[in-house]
């Protein structure tokens, strides 16, 4: 499959320089969603070089200054799917810039949090999703010794 962010349309083109490429998101879930992404076809995160990773945060207050500018957002989200199992679906790496604004969604509470909510976790409450998404006892030992030796 061709990889559309490697050789983008010009149409969807905004910005480009020697390590990134900002780009319009062909199927937004927002006005003004962009994408910002390494030049180089870069699946992993931690296949990126760190200059690329600086790049990639330049990119991202870019972004976010153009589209205050031009369509003047309240909020935005910003994410990344890494992985099938989150929803990556071009296996080229890509940050989403989601410009929010009051009132464009009933229910904006939580923001990327809910990138996880199933229709079915829909009818649970807040409390509940809580107690379910938490890690058990064991996870949190094991994660507290592996942040303990950095
Ligand atoms: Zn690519």
């Amino acid at each position: 499959m061709k990889c559309p962010f490697c050789k983008p349309n010009e149409d969807v083109l905004l910005y480009e320089n020697s390590l990134i490429r900002i780009l319009i998101d062909s199927y937004p879930a927002n006005r003004g969603h962009l994408l910002v992404v390494p030049r180089r076809h870069v699946e992993k995160w931690e296949k990126l070089e760190e200059d690329e990773k600086i790049a990639l945060l330049e990119g991202i207050e870019i972004a976010m200054k153009k589209l205050r500018e031009a369509l003047n957002p309240d909020g935005f989200n910003i994410g990344i799917n890494l992985g099938k199992a989150a929803g990556q679906t071009v296996p080229h790496l890509h940050i989403h810039i989601i410009p929010r604004w009051e009132g464009d969604c009933a229910h904006p509470r939580g923001g990327v949090r809910k990138a996880v909510l199933d229709l079915e976790d829909e009818n649970l409450n807040l409390k509940e999703r809580w107690i379910k998404n938490r890690m058990n006892e064991n996870e949190i030992k094991i994660l507290k010794a592996l942040f303990s030796n950095i």
